[in-house]
């Protein structure tokens, strides 16, 4: 397709489209690079994120890698609670508490993507930033073989590029563009969630998740943000959802209800805000990530962990990732699908094993909920829950 300009559109070798967890870290991790990037979000930030809040996996270590400075900026930022363990509430089951390995925390999105985008602002100066653009036009630049032309077709405002990242999330225009995948709700959930204040028997170190046989296969959260605020929520797969005809926003309340343990400690709790609900694209199933000069990362690339339904990990750890194979690409001048392709078996060297695990597990619940009382037996042994810790 060709566009006509007054002006050549500025150029630049790398577009990061989206710049939550995904993009910010992409962003971050070149910055060592000479190359000169432009990052875009459609969003102005800070902004608000539908998301449970839980900062966990390797989520920490890998931007640490990618730019201790912003990790030790974070440590001392107050808005976070550190999370040290997990206690599951499975049916009547006892509790069981799983610890954390990794380093931890509960952190509103707003804050937590703000804090890696001004990170970005400050650690990487040869990333620019836009923020408030949306993405609507990805096109082949026919002028110039191997470019891509991506803009906002109503604003006309339009930038060439040689490598295109993907890290738009769930709704990935990238995904829709250049790849054939499309939503499958055997592989997608649904979540809602919202703030709570004056929740009782909140712990400061723990996150707490609770399953229920009416409500399988599906789980509540309780993770806290500070001594008596939580985000509080609710998700399920979007194929149970839709055979269940199940309310989300609905089934949030009637969880609560139905849990003797919660209706006493929501008893006095105040909603603030809406319940807003979400997508999540999960990694149960490969979809492509990769082609001629373009990849994609995070949601966008479906890499939740199907189990738990954490993807912040997984999206910083793909952002990571994904600036080391574009540098690569950068310097063997190779944008081609074929080279890039060693982007998502790097990726899955590292993250492949527990979307494996996660996947058997999400499809025995789903087909066999009772296994979850035998998991919850289990988990009461030594051996179970040394296994269960290595997988969160
Ligand atoms: C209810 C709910 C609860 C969750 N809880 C957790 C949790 O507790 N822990 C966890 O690890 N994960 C959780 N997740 C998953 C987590 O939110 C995502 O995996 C994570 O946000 C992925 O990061 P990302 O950077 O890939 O995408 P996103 O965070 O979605 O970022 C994508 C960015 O792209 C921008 N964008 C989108 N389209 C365009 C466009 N056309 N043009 C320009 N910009 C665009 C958006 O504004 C956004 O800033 C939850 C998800 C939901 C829905």
């Amino acid at each position: 397709m060709t566009k006509s300009y007054q002006s050549p559109p500025p150029h630049y070798d790398v577009i990061i489209i989206g710049a939550g967890p995904a993009g910010a870290t992409c962003a971050l991790q070149l910055r060592h690079s000479n190359l000169n990037v432009l990052l875009i979000d459609k969003a102005s930030f800070p902004r608000a994120k539908t998301c449970g809040d839980a900062i966990t996996g390797r989520s920490i270590k890998t931007l640490f890698r990618c730019c201790p400075e912003l990790v030790e900026q974070f440590r001392y930022f107050p808005q976070k609670t550190e999370i040290k363990h997990t206690r599951l509430h499975i049916n009547s089951h006892k509790p069981i508490d799983i610890h954390w390995v990794n380093e931890a925390y509960c952190c509103r999105r707003t804050d937590f993507d703000y804090a890696l985008l001004q990170g970005v602002r400050q650690h990487a100066p040869n990333v620019q930033i836009l923020e408030g653009f949306q993405v609507d036009d990805i096109v082949q630049d026919d002028t110039t073989p191997g470019r891509f032309l991506v803009g906002n077709s109503s604003q006309q405002r339009y930038f060439t590029t040689q490598f295109l990242v993907g890290s738009d999330g769930t709704q990935s225009i990238v995904s829709k563009k250049m790849t054939t995948t499309r939503l499958d709700q055997n592989h997608h959930a649904g979540a809602v969630r919202a703030y709570f204040s004056g929740v009782k028997g909140l712990h400061m170190n723990r996150t707490e998740v609770f399953v229920l046989p009416e409500f399988m296969p599906g789980y509540f959260w309780v993770f806290p943000l500070s001594e008596d605020t939580a985000n509080v929520g609710f998700g399920m797969l979007t194929s149970s959802i839709a055979r269940q005809k199940i309310n989300l926003k609905e089934a949030v309340y009637a969880f609560i209800q139905a849990s003797p343990e919660l209706k006493a400690r929501f008893a006095e709790s105040t909603q603030e805000g809406k319940l807003e609900g979400f997508g999540l694209a999960l990694g149960s199933r490969r979809v492509p990530m990769s082609g001629d000069h373009f990849l994609l990362i995070g949601d966008a690339a479906s890499l939740i962990d199907p189990a738990s339904g954490e993807g912040i990990s997984n999206a910083i750890v793909s952002g990571r990732v994904a600036a080391e194979t574009i540098v690569a690409a950068f310097k063997k001048r190779d944008f081609s699908a074929d080279f890039l392709k060693s982007h998502e078996k790097k990726l899955f060297k590292i993250i492949g094993k527990e979307l494996k695990t996660s996947t058997i597990l999400l499809r025995g619940f789903h087909f066999a909920p009772k296994l979850l009382d035998w998991s919850a037996y289990l988990m009461a042994n030594p051996f179970f829950k040394r296994l269960a810790k290595k997988l969160m």
